[in-house]
């Protein structure tokens, strides 16, 4: 499997504080890889460098063998790879449908149409609410329109941040399967999450990060059934 993305000695820097401190990691092509790690810990910052709305202070970011890290963040996105950002940061007053578009606001193919009609058979109550202001959205629905969002813009690579936050075990299983049902599709993912267990669950590979450092990596498997995973991010003894 080839590489899609590799992230190398990524320092990046808030002022004087180093939020990400040499990481290096990367997301082979069909893969789901999770980023884990509690609050803190560097990896909000970590996506938002990939997508270019913030620059590394030193280390390098390759997207399918080009460097991306002094790239402006609408030719990444052009690239292929999407972001669906912690907190979702929908558009309330606008509709769910409007919404949708704006995803695909750096395309400039005529599939548009086509797109839009995978977004609903991947979440039907899109479809039906679709000229509804999406403020009106319950939290697992606006994850949904957030997910639907970055799909809208085609991406090769899938960045997720947080996406279970705040939702219920129910809506945090369909919002997970939908994860595995995007790379049965073919999209690579890299998904960001405070729950363990669900994002390992789910990935080929994971890495933790505490403190802007990258403290043990390994297969989704290993990394749940590690003793250290699983006392500090299980709730195990
Ligand atoms: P969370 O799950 O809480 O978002 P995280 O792992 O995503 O955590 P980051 O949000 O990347 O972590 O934060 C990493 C570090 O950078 C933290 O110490 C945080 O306080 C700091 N930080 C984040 N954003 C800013 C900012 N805008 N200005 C200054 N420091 C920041």
């Amino acid at each position: 499997m080839s590489t899609m993305l590799e992230v190398r000695d990524l320092v990046v820097s808030y002022g004087k504080i180093k939020a990400v401190k040499g990481i290096s990691f990367s997301v082979d092509e069909g893969e789901v890889v999770s980023l884990i790690g509690t609050n803190g810990a560097g990896k909000t910052t970590t996506l938002r460098t990939i997508s270019g709305l913030m620059r590394p202070t030193s280390g390098s970011i390759r997207f399918m063998g080009k460097r991306i890290d002094d790239v402006p963040a609408h030719e990444i996105v052009s690239l292929g790879i999407a972001h669906s950002p912690e907190g979702r940061r929908i558009f309330p007053r606008l509709s769910v449908e409007q919404n949708l578009r704006l995803g695909a606001f750096a395309r400039r193919d005529n599939a548009i149409g086509t797109d839009l009609k995978a977004v609903y058979e991947l979440f039907p109550i899109l479809e039906e609410r679709s000229q509804q202001p999406a403020g009106t959205f319950s939290g697992g629905e606006q994850q949904m329109l957030a997910m639907g969002r970055a799909m809208m813009s085609r991406p090769k690579l899938l960045m997720l941040d947080e996406p279970s936050m705040g939702l219920s075990p129910i809506m945090m299983k369909r919002i997970m399967s939908t994860v595995t049902t995007l790379q049965h599709q073919g999209t690579t993912i890299l998904l960001v999450e405070q729950n363990a267990q669900a994002a390992l669950q789910r990935a080929n590979h994971g890495y933790v990060l505490e403190v802007g450092k990258i403290v043990l990596k390994g297969s989704g498997k290993e990394l749940l059934t590690s003793d250290a995973v699983r006392k500090a991010y299980l709730g195990e003894d």
